[in-house]
């Protein structure tokens, strides 16, 4: 028996259903738990059909006319970003911005953490999820690790450290020009301290990695693996935290600084196919953050992960996807199985 355990349980509701003529129906719910944290992911027969409802289809005529409206004036573009966005002090960075291509990493003028800046392509004022092609996917990546390695320099104390992004106004983005942002302090958020944790006991009990034993029972059942390069394995989420998730995971790193190239530009390779799905889906807003393990201590029960969640549908009144459970009692709905995903994305990720 491998290490890892799928748990799922099922119960049943049951009322006289007035779309039957009210007579005595009966659903079936699943609910799946996290392997690691025991997060729970909800999915019924009924759900199925009702992820137009909650997500919607993206309205693109009317997300273009908002890109049009903000293009001038826009804080990250080329006219006006070195003016007005921040610069770090010297020991953090010389010259106080990071560019690298087309690339530039500056401070978020409202951190939420120590360290909280933002990574931008100045030129690119709005982008469709499949506007992230690989090549400055890649650049946009690349920057956000140097500045990584800068910032584990330059701030002694730092034990978590992040690349995150919200794309689109739905996933939680203030800005139409798309961002990415590294996020890091001593004070690590509790959902990624509680997986550290874990992946912790995970290896003191079984002498493996969590990470490792995840990539090897799901490659060796295959129904959610869908191949990878250069160390990433990518993979549908067994219980997923968010729309149609998919993460990569590298179980020989625990930092993002120890990414090298290869990684990098593999990691982008994947991470646009999966946007351009998403695109083809009718979606178009997104989350994702990449996260290592804590920046102290030992680092082989850690990896580096990727997760990526779609979020509801860019359009005038688009709705949010949380609602109770997912922000007061913890859970996700499953509107297509993880297996159907891994089924949709392995022939472009090059698995049988
Ligand atoms: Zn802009």
């Amino acid at each position: 028996m491998g290490l890892i355990t799928f748990e799922r349980s099922v119960e049943t509701a049951s009322f006289f259903s007035p779309l039957l003529g009210m007579k005595l129906t009966e659903q079936t719910i699943e609910v799946r738990r996290d392997p690691l944290t025991g997060a729970t992911a909800v999915a019924s027969s009924e759900l199925a059909t009702k992820e137009e409802m909650f997500y919607g289809t993206t309205d693109w005529p009317y997300a273009e006319q908002q890109a049009a409206r903000t293009r001038e004036g826009c804080f990250f573009c080329p006219e006006k970003v070195l003016e007005v966005t921040p610069r770090y002090p010297e020991h953090v960075l010389s010259g106080g911005r990071l560019e690298r291509g087309r690339v530039l990493v500056f401070p978020n003028l409202f951190p939420l953490a120590a360290l909280h800046a933002v990574v931008t392509c100045p030129e690119t004022h709005f982008l469709r999820p499949s506007g992230f092609e690989p090549g400055l996917l890649a650049e946009e990546l690349a920057a956000g690790v140097e500045f990584a390695r800068h910032a584990e320099a330059a701030y002694p104390g730092l034990e978590h450290l992040e690349l995150c992004c919200n794309h689109m106004l739905p996933a939680g983005a203030s800005m139409v020009h798309p961002h990415f942002q590294v996020f890091g302090g001593p004070g690590a958020p509790w959902l990624l301290r509680l997986q550290w944790e874990r992946a912790a006991a995970f290896r003191e009990r079984h002498g493996v990695s969590y990470w490792q034993a995840l990539v090897d029972e799901e490659s060796t059942r295959g129904e959610r693996a869908m191949g990878g390069r250069a160390g990433w394995t990518w993979l549908a989420a067994y219980a997923p935290s968010g729309g149609r998730e998919v993460m990569a995971v590298l179980p020989g790193r625990a930092r993002l600084t120890g990414l090298d190239d290869d990684q990098v530009t593999e990691l982008a390779r994947g991470l646009s196919k999966v946007l351009s799905w998403y695109e083809r889906e009718g979606l178009s807003a997104f989350n994702f953050s990449l996260c290592g393990g804590p920046l102290s201590g030992a680092a082989e029960a850690h990896a580096v992960v990727l997760r990526v969640v779609a979020r509801s549908a860019f359009k005038p009144d688009y709705r949010t996807d949380d609602y109770f459970l997912q922000k007061q009692l913890g859970g996700e709905l499953i509107f297509v199985a993880p297996e159907q995903i891994a089924a949709a994305l392995r022939p472009e990720f090059g698995a049988a």
